[in-house]
């Protein structure tokens, strides 16, 4: 039956894959948790390491969690009764996962955070991602090429987003750009108005762009009504699209009230179309194709004996133990670069930007 069933998924993946050696062999099931369809890197990311794993002879589990803790928790239990062997998970809470990776590691399953660090686990074998810390500094470095404050421009009124709490990344993300906005803060060149500043106020659960936009218009309401926001820290392109929308619907973009600088991460298609319109300022790229590539290695490795490749062992501190992990480094899209970076490396087509 189990023949028959990838006999038909080759035949579904069309000649080239049905006849390509790879697809014969079933080397074991992996399990791939992602948080959520509601972003489209994450629908990139499950497409990218399916494709990978099954050229690479696996079968694939790939089950989207909704946002939802419970909902995902449960998708991963069933993985781990259906014996998948190898599980790669983006969770939508980091903190969550403990009792069911307990079982996971007790039937010798091994566990591989992709993207985002699974936290107060010890059966978290390796980790998968970007630079995340460099991902804020190089948010926080296009606010200050977008103001012109290295040439001393200044002094501008910035407000400061950050991300999910419940995800690590949110905390590298915002510290990567304090390190960067912090100095101008000190010096005055930068001024939060609102005076909202650290994770704990400045924080988006669960990366909603509602909420985002919501945080937005109170901020104009309170603290904008006679002064101009030249710059918001977004670290996200969800959250920056709810910004902006903010934003203009008290007028700025129109008139002489100029948009402010506002940063993305993700070069998710509707803000690529905003910063070529000039609205959103930058995003950053993170190929979901290259996280794949290291994601899928890491399985072949872990499935063959060897030991999968990494090059951080010092900065992903899970609360029980420093992760293994491979950094891949994260790039800068603005107007001048997207398309070498987006188009010319096949991520899009002109097509999908206009
Ligand atoms: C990812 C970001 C993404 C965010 C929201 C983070 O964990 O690293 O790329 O923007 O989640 O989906």
């Amino acid at each position: 039956m189990k023949s028959i069933i990838s006999l038909m998924a080759a035949a579904a993946l069309g000649v080239a894959s049905f006849v390509a050696p790879a697809l014969a062999a079933d080397k074991g099931t992996v399990g791939i948790a992602m948080p959520t369809k509601s972003s489209a890197r994450w629908i990139d990311d499950g497409n990218n390491i399916v494709k990978q794993l099954q050229a690479a002879g696996y079968s694939t589990d790939l089950q989207y969690g909704d946002d939802d803790i419970p909902n995902q928790l449960s998708q991963i239990e069933n993985m781990v009764t259906k014996g998948a062997k190898v599980l790669v998970i983006a969770a939508i809470d980091g903190t969550t996962l403990s009792d069911v990776l307990q079982k996971a590691h007790d039937a010798g399953i091994k566990v591989i955070a992709y993207d985002r660090l699974i936290r107060d686990s010890g059966n978290v074998d390796y980790y998968a991602t970007f630079d995340n810390f460099q991902v804020g500094v190089l948010q926080a470095g296009t606010i200050v090429d977008g103001l012109g404050l290295k040439d001393g421009k200044g002094p501008f009124n910035i407000e400061l987003f950050g991300g999910s709490p419940d995800d690590n990344n949110a905390f590298f993300f915002y510290d990567g750009a304090m390190s960067v906005l912090q100095p101008y803060i000190d010096s005055g060149k930068l001024v939060v108005k609102s005076g909202q500043m650290g994770m704990d106020k400045v924080g988006t659960l669960r990366w909603d762009p509602a909420t985002a936009q919501a945080r937005m218009d109170n901020l104009l309401s309170a603290y904008y009504t006679d002064a101009h926001v030249d710059a918001v820290l977004s670290p996200y392109d969800g959250l920056s699209i709810g910004i902006i929308s903010s934003l203009k619907g008290v007028g700025y973009g129109s008139g002489n009230l100029k948009l402010p600088i506002v940063s993305g991460q993700d070069s998710e298609i509707p803000s690529i179309k905003s910063i070529i319109a000039g609205e959103q300022y930058s995003s950053i790229f993170k190929d979901t194709r290259d996280l794949a590539k290291v994601t899928v290695g890491m399985v072949n490795a872990l499935m063959t004996g060897g030991t999968p490749e990494v090059n951080d062992t010092k900065t992903y501190d899970n609360g029980v133990k420093v992760v293994p992990s491979y950094l891949l480094k994260p790039v800068v899209v603005t107007k001048d670069n997207y398309s070498k970076v987006l188009i010319d490396s096949g991520y899009y087509k002109a097509d999908q930007l206009k």
